[in-house]
């Protein structure tokens, strides 16, 4: 009996057999952009498709100009581009699997100045004001749409997928947020479910039966103005009537101030929206946002919530993701630890997405699989985020390693990470632990290498991946017994008192802040639902109700030196949930602050010009790090150069992206 039943079951959608039932969502990865992005994208997915996913979804390309998202992003709106887009189709084919093109109009989403939308209101996340589109320029996109679709056909692709939600221009035609249009795109509801309709309608005539259509519907639109549930349903069942094979599912517009596939939000904690969807039709029906491990995608087929999964990062995190969890080897799964840090943080910074557990993904050309030309001894020396990633490649690329750590177990500060809400860790050290366990590198725990004995180890290669020690600033009173470490609260070795003083509004004092603020039992779905006003039942405006009241541990006050926002530093896709659930909690960040003293009486600061004492319990020091890299000179000393990556070599701005990025790059080097 295989581990997972439901999950490989074949199914029949529309006129296409699947292999199994993992669909790999949708991802924007900007190799559209680069170069090389055609060969890029090819490896990319095909290793996926090797991998034994069912069917690929590609990353939006707009069908007509003013789609685009921004002014280099990808479309398919004229033949000349159907070569490109062959070396991407025969590469996933030549692999063994499936891949559908998503089409995606931006709308008022999109970043240029030809932008369009149902109405001219505008995003709250986009300063420019889009045109509002006239009835015939409606029509000419709907056309657009299904030529974009006969491209994909002739371009080799299986199916389309119709990108109609997180509010992009069809979503913007559905909602009264953001269509106020008179003609018959607009009104009632009927009018306003046109524009989805006619666009499935147009696309199915086009492209004929032999030709999956999928259409990924807003399961629930987190906004204000949006579709409520009954409403949701009914555009459910008129698409499956207009000629739609699959429903996908996606969760809130982007500009929701809800966070839908952040670390923060409970594994499969939309299962009741798509649920709905599911009762409501007979096509097979997508369930998408917060699945990352195979026994989740199985419950949720078991259970009925949907028939088939999509799995969007957790297939950026580990490409063999299928074929691991069909063999039974789930606990050699690289988990995506949604993070958002390398993959919608980077698209942000305007750069190629990749994958903090993962930072090969997207750079496989770059990073080919195979062994390096000498295989060297080499020697680790920390079983942190950086070294673990540096022995694991070092491995694979035909070295022989030897990992050192100094405490009797590997993850470092992954340790720490791991303890607060959310965060995934747990996991990213699980696969580690497979990954040594089925490897032949030497783990030496428990016991702290000297340079003599690595220089007398004979090693072609030593790499100090040593870490970093938490910074003690320089405060008067800073050796108080009201003075903790941050490392000693998230190890558990320390528990504060009810107030508390956070010094330090970086990564690591957000991080302690949501560790010490968690309410009781926050970490369930329907609390979760309850505490950013989500209608379990989606019967409110866009599914949104009045948040729940939330009573707090600890009274908690955060304080940096500096002036400007706090959290600044905070992922761009993460950071404003976090800084939101921590003032909904009512924490308070004091900036421009001086530290003067720590005593029996609290913590006494300067503040906008007065001299203040915080009454608090505890003083929790979260001030920034300092690299551990004594090694180093010692092994000069022995005549023995060694390199130093991630937190040994630079504290600032040290995260575990950062550490195994380094990791890797420097076992691809040796
Ligand atoms: P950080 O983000 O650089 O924050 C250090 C904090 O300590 C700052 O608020 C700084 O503010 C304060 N500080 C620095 N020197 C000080 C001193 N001498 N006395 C008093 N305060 C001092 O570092 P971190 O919090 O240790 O985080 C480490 C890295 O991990 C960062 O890159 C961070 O972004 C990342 N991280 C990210 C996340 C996330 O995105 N969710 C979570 C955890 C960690 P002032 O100088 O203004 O006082
Ligand atoms: Fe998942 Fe983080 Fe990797 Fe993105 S960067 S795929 S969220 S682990």
């Amino acid at each position: 009996m295989p581990t997972y039943p439901r999950l490989f079951q074949p199914l029949q959608a529309g006129s296409v057999m699947l292999k199994n039932r993992i669909v790999m969502g949708s991802m924007h990865t900007r190799l559209e952009s680069e170069a090389d992005g055609s060969a890029r994208a090819a490896a990319f997915y095909a290793e996926r498709a090797r991998g034994g996913v069912g069917l690929i979804i590609t990353g939006g390309y707009s069908p007509d100009a003013a789609g685009l998202l921004e002014a280099d992003s990808g479309a398919l709106d004229h033949p000349d581009k159907i070569a490109e887009h062959r070396v991407v189709t025969a590469a996933v084919h030549a692999a063994g699997g499936l891949i559908c093109l998503q089409i995606l109009h931006a709308g008022r989403y999109a970043k240029h100045d030809g932008l369009v939308g149902a109405s001219d209101i505008p995003s709250p996340i986009n300063r420019r004001r889009p045109r509002a589109l006239s009835t015939a320029e409606v029509e000419r996109t709907i056309e657009s749409f299904a030529a974009c679709a006969a491209l994909a056909r002739e371009a080799g692709y299986d199916g389309v997928e119709i990108m109609g939600s997180e509010g992009y221009l069809i979503s913007q035609f559905t909602a009264t947020r953001t269509n106020t249009r008179s003609d018959q795109y607009g009104g009632s509801l009927a009018n306003r479910l046109r524009f989805a309709l006619d666009v499935v309608r147009a696309t199915r005539a086009r492209v004929g039966t032999g030709f999956l259509i999928l259409f990924r519907m807003s399961a629930l639109d987190l906004v204000e103005g949006g579709l409520n549930a009954e409403e949701t349903l009914q555009l459910a069942r008129a698409l499956e009537a207009a000629g739609v094979d699959v429903l996908d599912t996606g969760i809130g517009w982007h500009e929701a101030r809800v966070p839908t596939i952040g670390y923060m939000v409970p594994r499969a904690a939309w299962r009741n929206a798509t649920a709905r969807i599911k009762s409501a039709v007979s096509i097979p029906v997508i369930a998408t946002n917060r699945i990352n491990t195979p026994e989740l995608a199985e419950a949720l087929l078991a259970q009925g919530v949907a028939d088939l999964v999509s799995l969007a990062r957790p297939l950026l995190a580990d490409a063999e993701f299928a074929r691991k969890a069909e063999q039974g080897r789930a606990d050699e799964i690289n988990t995506c630890v949604a993070c958002n840090q390398a993959c919608l943080d980077y698209l942000f910074r305007n750069q190629v997405a990749s994958c903090l557990v993962n930072p090969r993904a997207c750079h496989e050309t770059l990073y080919p699989v195979g062994k390096a030309a000498r295989a060297k001894r080499v020697a680790v020396v920390g079983a942190g985020a950086a070294g673990l990633s540096c022995a694991i490649t070092a491995f694979e690329r035909g070295h022989s390693v030897t990992l050192y750590e100094a405490q009797a177990d590997i993850g470092g500060q992954l340790n720490l990470a791991k303890q607060v809400p959310g965060k995934e860790f747990t996991e990213t050290l699980r696969y580690f632990r497979t990954r040594l366990a089925n490897s032949s590198v030497q783990l030496k725990t428990g016991r702290r290498i000297g340079a003599r004995e690595l220089a007398q180890g004979g090693y072609d290669a030593v790499v100090l991946a040593s870490g970093v020690r938490p910074r003690l600033p320089e405060i008067p009173g800073i050796d108080h017994p009201k003075v903790l470490r941050y490392d000693e609260v998230l190890s558990g070795a320390k528990v504060p008192g009810r107030r508390v003083a956070i010094i330090g509004a970086g990564g690591i004092g957000f991080d302690v802040a949501e560790y010490l603020s968690q309410p009781p039992g926050a970490a369930g779905i329907s609390e979760f639902l309850a505490s950013w006003g989500v209608d379990p039942k989606g019967m409110g405006d866009g599914g949104l109700v009045a948040p729940g009241s939330l009573e707090l541990p600890r009274s908690i006050v955060m304080l940096q030196r500096k002036s400007g926002v706090p959290g600044k530093g905070l992922g761009a896709t993460t950071g404003w949930a976090i800084r939101m659930q921590l003032a909904r909690r009512g924490i308070p960040v004091l900036s421009g602050v001086s530290y003067q003293r720590i005593d029996d009486r609290g913590l006494h600061i300067l503040h906008e010009g007065q001299a203040k004492l915080l009454e608090v319990d505890h003083v929790i020091l979260c001030a920034g790090q300092e690299p551990v890299n004594a090694l180093r000179a010692e092994l000069v000393a022995e005549g023995i150069a060694a390199t130093l990556i991630g937190g040994a070599e630079r504290a600032e701005e040290i995260d575990a992206l950062r550490a195994m990025q380094q990791g890797m790059q420097l076992a691809y080097s040796l």
